[in-house]
C-alpha cells in the first residue's frame, strides 16, 4: 500500500494525481494555514477517491518562521524555514502510515525546494535510509525532486479544477500574495500560462 504526505498544495496534490496512493496524511501540526491546508486536501482526497488520514499534533510552540507566525532564525535559513519541519511530518506520517500497513510514503518535494536542506534529494537519500533501516522497511520516496513545480503539473496533466483547489500560502487561510508560499504558487501559474 502507498501513502502520501498530503498538505493541498500543488506540488504533493499533483503527485496524489499522478501516484494515485491509497492513503494521504494531512498533518495538523500547529501551521498558521492548517486549516486551509486541510480543507485543500479533503477536496482533493474526495476528487481523487483516496482515503484521507488527518492527524492533528500542535508543535506551534516549536516553530520558527512564517508558518509558525514567529521571526526567523538566525541560522542562514530563509524565512519560512521552520527547523527539521520535514523530518518531524515525515516521521509523524510514516509512524502512522506503517501502523496501516504502507510500503512507501511519497512526499511532494520539488526542485526548488531545495533552497532548504530539508527540501534537497540528500535529505530525501537520508531520511530514507533512517526510515527504511528501522522494522517494516518503510520508504520514503519523492518523486517528482528533479522537476520544477510547473513541469510536474505538465507531465502530470494536472486538471485545472484540481489546481484549483490547492492552497499554498504560508502565512494564513486565505492567500496574503506576499510570502513565500504565495510567491511560488503565483510564479507557477505564470510558467503554466494560467491567468
Ligand atoms: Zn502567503
Amino acid at each position: 500500500m502507498k501513502g502520501i504526505l498530503l498538505s493541498g498544495g500543488m506540488d504533493s496534490t499533483t503527485l496524489a494525481y499522478l501516484e494515485q496512493p491509497d492513503i494521504a496524511f494531512n498533518i495538523n501540526y500547529g501551521q498558521l494555514p492548517a486549516k486551509a491546508e486541510r480543507e485543500a486536501s479533503r477536496k482533493v482526497c474526495r476528487e481523487l477517491n483516496i482515503q484521507l488520514v488527518e492527524i492533528d499534533i500542535d508543535c506551534s510552540s516549536l516553530g520558527s518562521g512564517d508558518l509558525a507566525g514567529k521571526g526567523k532564525l538566525d541560522v542562514g535559513a530563509e524565512s519560512d524555514w521552520w527547523p527539521y519541519r520535514n523530518q518531524l511530518l515525515i516521521t509523524l506520517s510514516a509512524t502512522k502510515a506503517l501502523t496501516l500497513g504502507c510500503k512507501e510514503l511519497i512526499i511532494g518535494t520539488v526542485a526548488s525546494d531545495s533552497y532548504h536542506k530539508d527540501g534537497s534529494p540528500e535529505f530525501i537519500d537520508r531520511i530514507n535510509a533512517l526510515i527504511s533501516f528501522q522494522e517494516g522497511g518503510l520508504i520514503i520516496t519523492a518523486p517528482g525532486i528533479k522537476y520544477s513545480a510547473s513541469d510536474l503539473i505538465k507531465i502530470a496533466k494536472l486538471p485545472p479544477h484540481l489546481l484549483a483547489m490547492t492552497h499554498s500560502c504560508h502565512k494564513a487561510n486565505l492567500p496574503c500574495f506576499e510570502c513565500r508560499g504565495c510567491n511560488k504558487h503565483q510564479n507557477t501559474l505564470d510558467d503554466l500560462g494560467v491567468l
